[in-house]
């Protein structure tokens, strides 16, 4: 399958990881919108939200609280950070492998537009 984070899964693409455990990689992202921008994918392919089941609630969850604990270590936690999926391309989805965006350390606006 020709997936760009399943290449950084697997090895063959290059990424700064942050952290990494048997269920998902946190790394940077390599255009960062934000003083802290992580991604934080699952090793197991999922293409997006509209391809989540009843057998991924426990990596979601597992997903989300990684996304806390690395807030926490990165001091932004107490500010406020933004955690974001974008689905499909109307959302601005352009890697068709899940991920969470962990934004902080600026001020977040609303709408995101
Ligand atoms: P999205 O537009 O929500 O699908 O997010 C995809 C994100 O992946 C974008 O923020 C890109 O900057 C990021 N990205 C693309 N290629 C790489 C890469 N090789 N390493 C790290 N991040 C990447
Ligand atoms: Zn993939």
């Amino acid at each position: 399958m020709d997936c760009l984070f399943c290449g950084i899964v697997n090895g063959d693409i290059p990424a700064t990881k942050r952290y990494e455990d048997e269920l998902v990689i946190v790394f940077d992202d390599i255009n960062p919108q934000a003083p802290v921008h992580q991604l934080i994918i699952p090793k197991q392919h999922i293409a997006t939200t509209n391809d989540i089941a009843t057998e991924h609630h426990a990596l979601l969850g597992h997903m989300l609280q990684t996304a806390s604990v690395m807030a926490k270590q990165l001091e932004i936690a107490d500010d406020g950070y933004r955690v974001v999926t974008n689905c499909n391309a109307g959302a601005g989805q352009t890697v068709f492998h899940l991920h969470m965006h962990l934004l902080g350390g600026r001020p977040m606006h609303w709408p995101p537009g």
